[in-house]
């Protein structure tokens, strides 16, 4: 039952970088702090059939970055960090498993709380709990919402509103064609406030039973999954995998809004270059899909719903702000966001820095 924890070293601009193991459980995980400068680091722990340690590792530093991003856009009080384990999900997952991954969190001291992410359930989450009080998106918990998603739905629908008054002059979605990409926790809930919103739905998943009904509740058509940017569409809202933008799908697309849950959309940060020459308004997904994290927050800051409701409301003012920014600087809104995330961290760097002076 020995646990080996290998502190590796991090990456430039990356605070720590931890290898965990444990023989008996079988448990390889990487653990990542990117930031602690707005507040301890969180974010969710992703269990995936990596084929390699590097793979793994790599996408443990880049989740963990982002995390930081969003955390910070929506002033949580929280730092970005996360965790990979190493295996999958439907075959290698064991009580052993995750209570040795909860004594590594545990080891950390409260630098990184985790939660559920791709691979991980709630109920997974409840067996890292037993070790480690820095577990979150719990059922049991007294401030917990539960599932998160339909808050993240809620943040995107209300984006996604806003991008259509600035794209089309008006957030009447009536008739408008809007193609839903995945229609999981968060896809499913973001079609249903579209449909109610009248709008045009067209859905695409890999999974038939829930493309058979978003097509029998919300009348939506239907797209193959490889012929999503051949579709004729006003807004795209990717809810399924990151990655999916790129100089060939953004060249395809007929959109003229993308707004969507889906984490890491742009393959790579040129894209969001090409989104605008081709006057396409993209409206960043950490700051439209910030509800799961704030949900998480409010149970770490052990706040009520007033807290996630009045942050939820927030996301949209931001993402006000950012088309306005966008238009006095034409800048493009993944530039203007990674601004104002950075302005956050900034200023509690300064703060921070204050604080150790003042009590010298
Ligand atoms: P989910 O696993 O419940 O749903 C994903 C859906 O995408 C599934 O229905 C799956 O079949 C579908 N899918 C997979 N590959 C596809 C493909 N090639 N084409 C079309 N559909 C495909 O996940 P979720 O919780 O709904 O999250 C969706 C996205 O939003 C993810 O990228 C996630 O990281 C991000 N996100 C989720 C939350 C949240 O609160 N759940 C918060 C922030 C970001």
């Amino acid at each position: 039952m020995q646990l080996c924890i290998t502190e590796e070293i991090a990456p430039q601009g990356y605070e720590r970088l931890i290898f965990v193991e444990e023989s008996e459980s079988k448990l390889r995980a990487f653990i990542c702090i990117h930031s602690t400068a707005c507040g301890p680091a969180a974010g969710g722990c992703r269990m995936w059939n990596y084929d390699t340690l590097e793979e793994a590792r790599y996408d443990a530093l880049r989740l963990a970055e982002g995390m930081t991003y969003k955390n910070a856009l929506a002033e949580l009080g929280l730092g970005g960090g996360k965790a990979v384990i190493i295996g999958n999900p439907k075959t290698d997952k064991s009580e052993a498993l995750f209570r040795a991954f909860g004594r590594a969190v545990d080891r950390l001291q409260g630098a990184y709380y985790t939660a559920e992410d791709v691979g991980i359930s709630t109920a997974d989450m409840e067996i890292v709990a037993q070790e480690t009080p820095y577990a979150v998106g719990l059922d049991n918990c007294e401030t917990s919402v539960g599932d998160p998603s339909p808050y993240t739905a809620e943040g995107v629908f209300q984006c996604l509103k806003l991008g259509a008054a600035d794209v089309f002059g008006s957030d009447d979605l009536t008739g408008r064609k809007v193609l839903v990409q995945g229609l999981g926790h968060v896809g499913m809930s973001l079609a249903s406030k579209l449909f109610d919103a009248g709008a045009d739905l067209i859905v695409s998943d890999i999974n038939v039973e829930a493309v058979e009904l978003a097509v029998t509740k919300f009348d939506a058509s239907v797209c193959a999954v490889d012929r999503v940017f051949d579709q004729e569409m006003d807004i795209f809202a990717p809810c399924a995998l990151g990655g999916i933008l790129t100089e060939q799908t953004v060249a395809k697309l007929s959109a003229k809004l993308v707004c969507g849950a889906a984490n890491n959309q742009l393959a790579v940060p040129e894209v969001a270059a090409q989104l605008q020459q081709q006057n396409i308004c993209y409206l960043p997904d950490y700051m439209v899909n910030a509800g799961g994290i704030i949900s998480l927050a409010a149970e770490i800051h052990n706040f009520g719903r007033e807290y996630q409701q009045e942050r939820l409301d927030r996301i949209s003012t931001r993402a006000e702000t950012l088309l306005n920014l966008c238009g006095t600087t034409g800048k493009t809104p993944s530039r203007v966001a990674h601004e104002m995330a950075v302005q956050v961290i900034e200023s509690a760097i300064e703060r921070d820095t204050q604080q150790h002076v003042n009590t010298r």
